[in-house]
């Protein structure tokens, strides 16, 4: 079955009790035991929940791997997967790495005794050479945020493999709809839940997929012991998202790609980032390891003062964090992800005062391209819409 079927049709579109058309939420923290000798397959809902395990099973079949897990977070689901190291582990992460994972390593995990070497790992070389005797895993976000680095993934796998080491990617800006790490080598895939999969801008959720049943045990063990579970409401939230990813991955993609070229044509937009652009450094490795481009681009307007402006005068796309829902949602990473960065470590990797991340929803694009037109307008300046 092809992906579009695969989210509707995944085992749990039908509750086995009731055959409702859409699983219920199981409301339950406890499960009676019919028979002492014989329990069943739920005995306490930390452990395990018909309605958690519904998300489960269809993130696993999307992702093409043998377990999903469900969290309260996607950093509930990364940290939970960071707990598979011990004291004395060493990881390589990539140098631009969410703002939360990146706290993680550095104030928490550190403190526990587990190292991380932050790399560029668009480069393998470096990736190849920050490996030490006590390496044991490599952590990846491809596309990157908010400069859309493109990460290898095959030639990741490779080091890692001839190295023992785990491969961990952050698939939350691609989705499995364009980009399927499991299938490239890739050992495990987490998400926050809270952007395209869950979609509406309404619901917080982490999920994790294993690629092989060691994996999964030691995972569903972690989940259980460590119990940043995901509550029923929000599993529930997070399927019904789930149902409409692949059109909303289409659309929302379609439109990212005609904003993009409209985008670069524009006087006052000094850089677009966009995997989509033939131009961008890292479109030549995404054509081969993902089947699409997402809907998250970056631009360059030059000053924060622009950057300003256009943040006050736009009138569709919600100034917030996040990405990946219904509606567009605009954001400044100078003073949002990336504002407790050193100014200048932030400039050194390109992240500028003058740079606006666009996460492009389902909105009519003729609509999005007339307000920003109208939000970069310049007094002197006459501008051509572009359609
Ligand atoms: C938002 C995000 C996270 C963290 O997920 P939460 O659901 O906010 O905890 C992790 N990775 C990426 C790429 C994200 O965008």
């Amino acid at each position: 079955m092809k992906f579009e079927t695969i989210t509707l049709h995944n085992g749990n579109e039908i509750d086995p009790y009731t055959g409702a058309a859409s699983i219920p939420i199981y409301q339950a923290s406890t499960y009676h035991q019919f028979s002492i000798d014989h329990p069943g397959v739920f005995d306490y809902a930390r452990s395990g929940n018909p309605t958690r395990q519904a998300l489960e099973n269809a993130i696993a079949k999307l992702e093409g791997g043998c377990r999903g897990f469900a969290f309260a977070s996607g950093m509930a689901a990364i940290s939970t997967v960071f707990l598979l190291f011990s004291r004395g582990d060493h990881l390589i992460v990539s140098q631009d790495v969410y703002g939360g994972t990146y706290r993680l390593l550095t104030q928490v995990l550190s403190r526990l005794g587990i190292e991380a070497t932050f790399v560029d790992t668009t480069d393998l070389k470096a990736v190849q050479e920050a490996i030490r005797p006590h390496t044991k895993g490599i952590y990846v976000e491809t596309p990157s945020n908010p400069l859309l680095k493109v990460s290898d993934l095959r030639g990741i796998v490779k080091i890692a493999r001839s190295h023992q080491l785990l491969t961990i990617v952050d698939n939350t800006f691609l989705t499995p709809y364009y980009q399927q790490p499991l299938a490239l080598g890739v050992d495990i895939v987490v998400h926050s839940a809270t952007k395209f999969i869950g979609g509406h801008s309404d619901v917080v959720a982490g999920l994790v997929v294993a690629r092989d049943e060691e994996i999964a045990e030691k995972l569903a063990f972690l989940q259980n012991s460590f119990g940043a579970i995901l509550g029923v409401q929000d599993a529930w939230l997070v399927l019904r998202g789930l149902k409409t990813l692949p059109v909303r991955m289409e659309t929302a993609t379609k439109n990212a790609e005609i904003l993009a070229c409209w985008l670069v044509q524009h006087p006052a937009v000094r850089q677009v980032y966009y995997t989509g652009l033939p131009s961008h450094e890292g479109h030549a490795i995404q054509e081969k390891q993902a089947k699409g481009h997402g809907a998250v681009l970056s631009f360059d307007v030059g000053s924060e003062e622009k950057a300003k402006r256009i943040l006050n005068k736009v009138r569709l796309p919600i100034v917030a964090v996040s990405l990946g829902a219904v509606e567009s949602i605009l954001s400044y990473p100078a003073r949002m992800s990336h504002a407790s960065m050193p100014r200048e470590v932030r400039l050194k990797y390109g992240i500028t005062d003058g740079l606006l991340r666009l996460s492009v929803g389902l909105e009519n694009v003729d609509d999005l391209i007339e307000d920003l037109a109208q939000a970069m307008e310049e007094k002197v300046s006459v501008l051509i819409s572009g359609k």
